[in-house]
């Protein structure tokens, strides 16, 4: 029901919002209100964990209203969080909530950086995240963030003073900002940033409140306003055609992978920012007292001379009468002292000289892959749809090699078109994919090369550098190179060029459970990343593990081509863990990754290469019973894990249960958050009594304790809370040591509650009838011991267990302890 209602919503956003890569082609009144943003000297930052969590309604208010340059710094990628879009999660979803910010910021105007903290799963508090983020790298990166960006005023999302009321990344982030707030301007306090960034000084750091921080609207009303400043923030841009309110929502609409999509709002709105450091502003004016004219730069003056006026004269019909103004411009900002401003201004005076101007560059390589060391066409052109006289000296690569230089006018409206052949470079990183992907990092941190730590993406690695000359000034244009099609439903689709290896391999299943000593077929994939390729590839495996044939040959003709290998994968008698690795040998080279694309209309076409790996598990598992029935949830891998470890597994439509034969399964499993998601629910649980009374297993996963279809959902009463542990390494106590669940037919030890994934459990019960034994105990740090993650009741003849021990992460996860006790669960009474 939710899907579909989630799919609707998409669509719909698609359908107004243009697709990532095209390039922006800016009305008159757009151009307009570029050269507002010009005038404007003086930068915002805004600061909190996730993306999603900033507000974009104020950021929005910044860029569009008060024309600042703007960033969000959120330290994580999100790769924690739900996907209401695809199957990616983990790093995969990282990647696509990296996009969406970067979307998000299209749209609102804004700037995005990151840093190099992994958004690992829920922490109750600042504590525990510290426990996983090292503090003093993501310090290290906030603190080179504001030396870089240089924001005259920071603000935070979240409050630092308030740990345990929200998210502990929300708290960290407020946290180490007010840190880095007050070392920025020490270059004694991380020197490496200091010595290439130069010290800084912010003048105002404020948090963001709203009425959720005082707990209801009421009591926010009641509240003493007095230390906080209020901005309104509902103005509408006639320029653009839209309210500051339709932008944010715009804007947070790129959030789609969380199904936050967002209807836009008119009118006033006010938000409220408390001053915790600088000094307060009387005016409501985030930036009083602060120069953000052009005069507060040393050689300033002349530019803003030059500059403001164009504004109050701009001609909507042609805006290219501003060109040889701007060009002056151009001049006096290319020698100002100030490196900072100058690199921000240039960028931007460049991108509006082509806007009034009409001058459109574009280069589009023939291929949408490319691998290094490559020779490839790029098909360049250029058009002049201005008045003024442009020249098109010469293009160069980066490195300043020249292509192309017979400088020639471009006349009016003319197209002109080259076709170039460029040879790529192996460059650092080599390949276009995530670069925060391409090193293993620890549960907490990325692992980031120095010089690309902050930056929301990999930089494109393959620009050409186009001179034109306008009278006797040049100036260089960079440009990307793109890749473009004609799709024929879509129209013009554009991709970014990617760099990729020459091969890649895959083991599609990710997770290999081997619950006995039997052989297993484990198949690898080879793709060609370039036409005729060959070579052989093997199977990396664990010690004590066996696979046959060591290696197998590959050719493949064409680009994108497969070819699929089996390896006959043995385990070793003992338990044991580890990872198979795909290894291809080629042109005398070892290729180790597997590529996985991101295609979605909101983000940009991505290639991501992760290592090209599976984990194996030889479990030491005695099981009862066969078959299984399971009634789905909200959506789990459960099924497919327990069928790797050799039970039927079949489906039970709630619908149609009268016509089941329950008294045939072995187990009744009932999905995660079925009871929230599953209406049918309400009225077949009597039904599903009768099955245990009569002598059968029933094994419910965790619901939240709000919105539950029935509060009846067990035989006896059952009261769902929302203690959760969120520890994955938290001590597990045996409450219970002789209940047969901790002994049949697999004995329980501590060493099964080992190598656990992102939590223990959620939505634990905490109130239950007497007929119920808890069966562990366990807390979070500094919390109470919790006793309802795993209950237990006889009824009638049969058995009914309620657990909201996270099995739906384990098991996927390849965990030997949880499919030891889940094993247990399902063999209870057989
Ligand atoms: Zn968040």
């Amino acid at each position: 029901m939710q899907k579909s209602f989630f799919f609707k919503l998409l669509l719909f956003f698609f359908s107004i919002v243009a697709a990532a890569q095209t390039p922006k082609k800016p009305t008159a009144s757009e151009i307009y209100h570029s050269l507002q943003k010009l005038n404007f000297v003086g930068s915002a930052l805004y600061i909190a964990a996730h993306p999603d969590d900033e507000n974009t309604r104020l950021i929005s208010y910044l860029v569009n209203d008060i024309h600042a340059q703007t960033a969000y710094l959120s330290l994580t990628r999100g790769d924690g969080g739900q996907n209401l879009i695809g199957p990616e999660l983990r790093e995969l979803l990282g990647v696509i909530r990296t996009q969406e910010l970067v979307a998000a910021r299209r749209t609102d105007g804004g700037h995005q950086f990151f840093s190099r903290a992994n958004d690992f799963g829920y922490s109750k508090n600042p504590d525990e995240t510290f426990e996983f983020w090292n503090r003093q790298n993501v310090l290290s990166d906030v603190v080179q963030t504001i030396r870089k960006f240089k924001p005259d005023i920071i603000i935070n999302r979240f409050d630092h003073r308030s740990p345990g009321s929200t998210h502990g990344h929300h708290t960290a982030s407020a946290m180490l900002s007010v840190d880095a707030f007050d070392m920025v301007n020490d270059i004694s306090k991380f020197p490496k940033s200091a010595s290439k960034y130069g010290a800084w000084k912010p003048q105002r750091l404020f948090f963001n409140t709203s009425w959720w921080f005082y707990g209801s609207q009421e009591k926010f009303e009641k509240a003493d306003k007095s230390n906080l400043v209020s901005v309104q923030t509902g103005s509408y841009f006639p320029a653009l055609g839209l309210s500051n309110g339709e932008i944010a929502s715009l804007s947070r609409s790129m959030h789609k992978s969380q199904g936050f999509g967002s209807t836009g709002s008119r009118g006033m709105e006010t938000e409220y920012l408390e001053l915790l450091k600088g000094s307060m502003p009387s005016e409501n004016n985030l930036f009083e007292g602060i120069n953000t004219n052009w005069s507060r730069l040393k050689g300033g003056k002349e530019i803003g001379s030059i500059l403001n006026p164009l504004q109050d004269n701009f001609n909507f019909k042609n805006p290219s009468e501003i060109l040889p103004e701007l060009i002056k411009a151009y001049v006096l900002i290319s020698k100002l002292e100030d490196k900072h401003w100058r690199t921000i201004k240039i960028k931007q005076l460049k991108q509006l000289i082509l806007d009034c101007g009409g001058i459109f560059i574009e280069a589009a390589s023939e291929e949408n892959a490319i691998n290094p060391k490559k020779d490839f066409n790029v098909n360049i052109e250029v058009i002049n749809r201005g008045t003024t006289q442009v020249i098109l000296n010469s293009i160069k690569k980066v490195d300043g090699k020249i292509i192309w230089n017979q400088s020639e006018t471009l006349p009016y409206n003319d197209n002109k078109k080259i076709t170039v052949s460029l040879h790529a470079e192996i460059q650092d990183p080599p390949y276009s994919s995530p670069y925060w992907l391409n090193e293993k990092g620890t549960l907490g941190m990325y692992n980031a090369p120095e010089k690309l730590i902050g930056f929301p993406e990999t930089p494109a690695l393959e620009q050409l550098v186009f001179e034109l000359k306008f009278g006797a000034i040049t100036i260089p244009f960079t440009k990307n190179i793109i890749y473009k099609f004609n799709d024929p439903v879509k129209g013009e689709v554009y991709r970014p060029l990617e760099v990729l290896p020459e091969v890649t391999a895959s083991i599609p299943e990710k997770v290999l459970i081997f619950a006995d000593n039997s052989s297993e077929n484990v198949s690898v994939i080879v793709r060609a990343g370039k036409d005729n390729i060959a070579g052989n590839v093997s199977l990396q495996h664990p010690k004590g593990w066996k696979v046959a044939p060591a290696q197998q040959n590959f050719q493949l003709k064409r680009m994108g081509e497969t070819q699929s290998f089996n390896f006959t994968v043995t385990p070793p008698s003992n338990q044991s863990e580890g990872y198979l690795k795909a290894i291809v040998n080629a042109e005398g080279q070892v290729y180790d990754k597997e590529l996985v694309t991101i295609d979605y209309e909101h983000i940009p076409y991505q290639s991501v290469l992760l290592p090209s790996e599976a984990k194996v598990a030889k479990i030491d598992l005695q099981k009862k019973g066969a078959h299984i029935g399971y009634i789905n949830g909200a959506g789990d891998a459960i099924p497919e894990s327990l069928k790797q470890i050799g039970y039927t597994v079949t489906t039970i439509d709630p619908s149609k249960i009268q016509e089941e034969k329950l008294q045939d399964y072995d187990a009744i499993v009932i999905g995660i958050r079925a009871y929230n998601t599953v209406p049918e629910l309400a009225f077949i649980q009597p039904i599903l009594n009768k099955y245990v009374e009569n002598g059968g297993t029933m094994i419910v996963q965790y619901n939240t304790s709000r919105g539950l279809v029935s509060e009846n959902i067990a035989p006896y009463r059952l009261k769902l809370s929302r203690e959760r542990v969120t520890d994955e390494f938290s001590e597990v106590k045996i409450l219970a040591p002789e209940n047969q669940l901790l002994h049949t037919p697999n004995k329980i030890t501590q060493k099964d509650f080992e190598g656990w994934v992102q939590e223990r459990g959620l939505y634990f019960p905490n109130e239950w009838a007497k007929e119920f034994t808890p069966i562990l105990g366990m807390n979070d740090k500094n919390e109470a011991q919790t006793k309802g993650a795993l209950l237990v009741a006889n009824y009638g003849k049969g058995y009914y267990i309620y657990t909201g021990l996270s099995f739906f992460r384990e098991l996927p996860a390849g965990v030997p302890g949880a499919y030891r006790l889940f094993t247990n669960l399902l063999s209870l009474g057989n």
